[in-house]
């Protein structure tokens, strides 16, 4: 049988002081990684703030998609889903009418989606998308994520889902670190003002 001797409570002293300063040193930590976290999503909330506010430039009558680049605090860039430039600023043709009465679209071809107009926009500039964060309304398609790869953007933000979710695999099998955990808890009633649901 094992007896344990108890230590005489003096013996202890030094022992709940470095318990006490690391607890106390912890609690530090733990308030600022706070501040940091909020603070980060206090930006990300700005940015896609920023990124509704760019959908509200595109004449798509189906979806408005806004997108924004942000590279060391600074917005580099930003898009829309529209045609290309010169072109008329109609992204739908009428192909019928629904069971009330309104009509049904058909995307044109020629249209761009809010990520690629971002990103040629970028191309355009002196500006890199290396190392750049991109907040999007809504969640990119495939082909809009493998031209976000290449462009060696590393975060990519949403807010909405799209229904086809091949574009976010194909991200993350990319190594580019994609969430939507921190606008999660946006007011989304304030963005849907800005969206026209299909
Ligand atoms: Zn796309």
């Amino acid at each position: 049988m094992v007896t344990r001797t108890l230590k005489d409570p003096s013996e202890y002293e030094d022992d709940v002081y470095v318990t006490g300063w690391l607890h106390d040193r912890l609690e530090d930590r733990l308030v600022e990684e706070r501040k940091v976290k909020s603070k980060e999503t206090r930006y990300n909330n700005l940015y896609m703030r920023m990124a509704y506010d760019v959908a509200t430039m595109s004449h798509a009558r189906r979806k408005k998609v806004g997108c924004i680049i942000v590279k060391d605090g600074n917005t580099i860039s930003m898009g829309w889903n529209g045609m290309p430039s010169g072109y008329e600023n109609c992204c739908e043709q009428v192909i019928g009418v629904d069971d009330v009465g309104s009509p049904t679209y058909k995307t044109n071809r020629e249209v761009l989606h809010a990520e690629a107009n971002a990103l040629m926009k970028l191309a355009k500039s002196t500006n890199s998308s290396e190392g750049a964060t991109m907040y999007i309304t809504c969640s990119p398609c495939f082909e809009c994520a493998k031209l976000i790869h290449q462009a060696g953007i590393s975060k990519v933000i949403y807010a909405e889902e799209y229904r086809d979710k091949k574009g976010v695999d194909f991200l993350r099998k990319s190594g580019i670190i994609v969430n939507n955990d921190d606008v999660n808890n946006i007011d989304n009633a304030t963005y849907n003002i800005y969206t026209i649901k299909d």
